[in-house]
């Protein structure tokens, strides 16, 4: 480790499956009005939750679980047709009320805090970095964390995660329809096939339907956070389509 932590223990873990790998680095917000809420809550065996990491405010790092165990931060998830993202994922939990409790700018002391701890993950783990994802990303019909304020395009420019400028939000006839929902055909089958081979959990179908609008959301608070609204117009789109063509071959 080259970032400086202090420790913590918490009694929700267990042991990672033999032979597994890490290579999901999963980000949320505590959502709750205190970072030492969060902790005692993260803490306490009859929740029965954790995480291994929390970055507070102020950029003070604490570890609560070794990466060696699986920490229980994911719940009912899925990403790229895998559902135990606890398994074979890192879990830090940023300190944020969140949306529920006020939720605010992450400080600019804090990121650098994420910052520092994910290159320093990254450096022990082979998480690719289309893989450093956000909890709404693989859970998008029960979390909105860590949501659109947190910075992904500071990450990307320090070297960390996947992203790509997102396409303004305009539109226009010369930019195509926008698809929301309601909408059904070719075109909602082509951008729920594209939201699924990017790696959200979304199955093959033509009718925008609710899931539909709930991933679209989700990919909105990662990769284009100017506009949340779940509707697929151009900009989001052509922002998932220049995201997938980022993507490294083979
Ligand atoms: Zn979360």
């Amino acid at each position: 480790m080259t970032v400086a932590f202090e420790t913590r223990e918490s009694p929700n873990h267990d042991a990672r499956p033999a032979g597994g790998r890490v290579d999901i680095l999963l980000l949320h917000y505590t959502g709750m009005r205190t970072a030492e809420a969060a902790l005692e809550r993260l803490c306490d065996r009859t929740a029965k939750v954790s995480c291994h990491w929390v970055v507070d405010e102020d950029g003070r790092i604490v570890r609560l679980v070794p990466e060696a165990r699986r920490a229980w931060h994911a719940g009912v998830a899925c990403w790229a047709g895998a559902r135990d993202i606890n398994a074979r994922s890192v879990g830090i939990e940023i300190v944020n009320p969140g949306h529920e409790f006020g939720y605010r700018d992450f400080p600019d002391v804090q990121i650098a805090a994420v910052i520092a701890l994910c290159a320093d993950i990254l450096s022990r783990h082979p998480i690719p970095a289309y893989r450093v994802l956000g909890h709404s990303d693989v859970a998008p019909d029960r979390k909105t964390d860590p949501g659109e304020r947190f910075p992904w395009r500071r990450l990307h420019a320090a070297g960390i995660g996947h992203w790509v400028e997102p396409a303004p939000v305009t539109s226009g006839p010369a930019l195509g329809p926008s698809l929301g929902p309601g909408d059904a055909g070719d075109a909602v089958a082509a951008l729920r096939h594209n939201l699924s081979a990017y790696g959200y959990g979304l199955a093959p179908g033509e009718a925008y339907d609710g899931e539909t609008e709930t991933v679209v959301a989700a990919f909105q608070r990662h990769f284009r956070p100017a506009l949340v609204d779940g509707v697929a117009d151009p900009s989001t789109r052509e922002t998932l389509a220049r995201l997938r063509a980022a993507l490294p071959t083979g």
